[in-house]
């Protein structure tokens, strides 16, 4: 059992295919302590999601280990292991339900004070009390009311006020104007504090703010440094 996840994560000789024959991943190797923020950069197909997979067991490890303050995973149960990860994919997953119902999503026993807190931090809370009843404006199932920076900054919120070690995000490839590209840049940084993230990035200011940026490509880490460096 893992009592408390602070967030060291570990990638050792990790290789992975997901038909026989046919290796995805050939033996990654990284260690990042808790805090770190980590860009995943490289060409379609290069294998970014599927570190990700792997991390959040998604799928199992065939070959090396994932460990998690040295623990492997394997060896956790999956329950304790998903809810100290916040996984956002590109598609933001919101239903129909209030804005606020919304960033309550992972933690309903939050306070509405908690959850307005949680979206001040992301930079959220302007765009929502500008919305026709603020925080009890209803939204459909897709969000298709909101541009994709509003949806994306509403699930910021929900990650924040769920508080997990370790974060997973899959950033939106869709083009943003520079508006949105700096909310949504001031938001993410009120999220990463005090947790290891994951970004499979797209955006050139998140490359910039990461600590380390991993370039994937045809299943290996071909280069990895800061932005600065590569
Ligand atoms: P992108 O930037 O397009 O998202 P990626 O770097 O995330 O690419 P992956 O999704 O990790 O790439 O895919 C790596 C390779 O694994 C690709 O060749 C892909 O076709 C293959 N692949 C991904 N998922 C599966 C799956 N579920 N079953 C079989 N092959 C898969
Ligand atoms: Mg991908």
């Amino acid at each position: 059992p893992m009592p408390e996840v602070k967030g060291a994560v570990e990638f050792r000789n990790v290789s992975f295919s997901y038909e026989e024959g046919k290796k995805i991943l050939d033996n990654i190797n990284f260690t990042f302590r808790l805090g770190s923020t980590i860009a995943l950069v490289g060409p379609t197909g290069a294998g970014k999601s599927t570190i990700i997979n792997l991390l959040s067991r998604f799928y199992d490890v065939q070959e090396g280990e994932v460990l998690i303050d040295g623990i492997n995973i394997r060896d956790v149960q999956l329950e304790t292991l998903r809810k100290q990860m916040g996984v956002m994919l590109q598609d933001t997953f919101l239903f129909s339900g209030t804005v606020m119902s919304n960033i309550k999503y992972a933690r309903p026993d939050a306070t509405d004070e908690e959850a307005i807190r949680a979206a001040k931090t992301v930079c959220a809370h302007e765009f929502i009390m500008n919305m026709s009843n603020g925080y009890y404006t209803e939204i459909n199932e897709r969000g298709t009311r909101l541009s994709i920076g509003e949806r994306q900054l509403i699930s910021f919120a929900r990650a924040l006020l769920a508080d997990p070690r370790i974060l997973i995000l899959d950033e939106a490839t869709s083009s943003i104007d520079t508006r949105t590209e700096l909310a949504l840049q001031k938001g993410l940084q009120g999220l990463l504090v005090g947790r290891t993230s994951f970004i499979i990035a797209h955006r050139l200011s998140t490359i910039k703010n990461a600590h380390c940026i991993m370039y994937v490509d045809n299943g290996s880490i071909v280069e990895r440094g800061t932005h600065d460096e590569l």
